[in-house]
């Protein structure tokens, strides 16, 4: 029997297994499908208070991942096929092994959704980004593109002309998911170009590891196309990883987990931290904001079953 189990080893994990370890919990974290979360898969990190020449994100993950291990956080790989959270010991299963366990912090975070090109793939972190708030700042004074319809992509459009020469917003269809007054913001922008109904068929240069062009497709003519571009920001919404927590744990409409007074869910003992609960800010600082919110949530959550 664990006194805390850990779902994830991102940035908010990672925060929540620090403090927990600390508080001599002994928390067991399941390092999930994902080790490290998004940031390891992001290059620089400049927005991260304390790192005044930046850190590589896989750098910054490993380190976190030290500085809990130093209070003995205990790191266990796998990722978790079921859980049980009818009654307390709730029950985690990952892999082979069953986990029992008197609290649960869930930092299984969230996926950025990719169109699902083998170019956008191998070209990530090299001039293809899922974040603007990230990466925008490496691209001052070029010619950069812009994938989707929805409020995140005009916002990202619109942010990123802060650093881009010219912004090309590219979508499958004509009409825009997006809200009204995003969309028309976006469209006032003298530095975005909007080109619609087209589809991304592939992203070059793999085998320069730099982008210099996107290979486009008409979404209703079949014809194509090929644009110059340095960079290639993906916006086509995100899912958090909440599938094993169906029917166990409330969520809203597109599956974040539902939190209140800071990080607790539906289930008293359970709590969540990270972008599984937040699609609003999703930045690493945040996370570990909230990270630290769950540990001391579930600290206190044990010390008052004690008494
Ligand atoms: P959405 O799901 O709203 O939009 C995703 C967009 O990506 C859609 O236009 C969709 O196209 C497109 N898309 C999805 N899959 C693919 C694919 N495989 N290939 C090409 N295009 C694809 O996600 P968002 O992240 O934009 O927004 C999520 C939520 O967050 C929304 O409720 C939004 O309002 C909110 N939000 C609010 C903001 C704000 O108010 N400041 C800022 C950002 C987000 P299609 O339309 O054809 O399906």
């Amino acid at each position: 029997m664990h006194k805390v189990v850990i779902i994830g080893s991102g940035c908010a994990g990672l925060t929540a297994a620090i403090y927990t370890a600390r508080a001599d919990l002994k928390p067991v974290v399941l390092d999930g499908y994902e080790p490290g979360g998004q940031l390891a898969l992001t290059t620089e990190v400049e927005n991260f208070p304390g790192f005044p020449e930046g850190i590589l994100g896989p750098e910054f993950i490993e380190r976190a991942r030290k500085q809990a291990q130093r209070f003995g956080a205990d790191f266990r790989p796998g990722a978790v096929s079921h859980v049980d959270l009818s009654a307390p010991p709730f029950k985690i299963t990952a892999g082979k092994e069953t986990y029992e366990c008197e609290s649960l912090i869930v930092a299984s975070g969230a996926s950025a959704r990719m169109l699902g090109l083998e170019s956008e793939r191998l070209l990530l972190g090299h001039g293809v980004s899922t974040c603007a708030t990230c990466d925008g700042a490496f691209f001052r004074n070029r010619e950069i593109v812009v994938v989707g319809g929805g409020d995140t992509a005009m916002e990202e459009a619109t942010f990123l002309t802060k650093f881009a020469k010219k912004v090309t917003l590219i979508h499958r269809r004509s009409e825009f998911r997006a809200s009204r007054i995003m969309l028309d913001r976006a469209r006032k922008n003298e530095k975005i170009e909007f080109l619609t109904p087209y589809v991304i068929d592939r992203v070059e240069n793999v085998a320069n590891k730099s982008v210099d062009c996107v290979h486009l497709r008409h979404a209703e003519t079949g014809a194509t196309k090929v644009i110059p571009t340095e960079g290639v920001f993906v916006a086509i919404g995100h899912d958090p990883n909440t599938k094993v927590f169906k029917g166990e744990l409330a969520m809203d409409d597109a599956g974040y987990l539902l939190t209140r007074d800071g990080a607790k869910t539906s289930v008293e003992g359970v709590f969540a931290a990270g972008d599984v609960q937040d699609h609003r800010y999703r930045q690493a600082v945040t996370a570990a904001g909230s990270g630290c919110m769950a540990a001391l949530e579930a600290e206190r959550f044990l010390a008052s079953k004690e008494h």
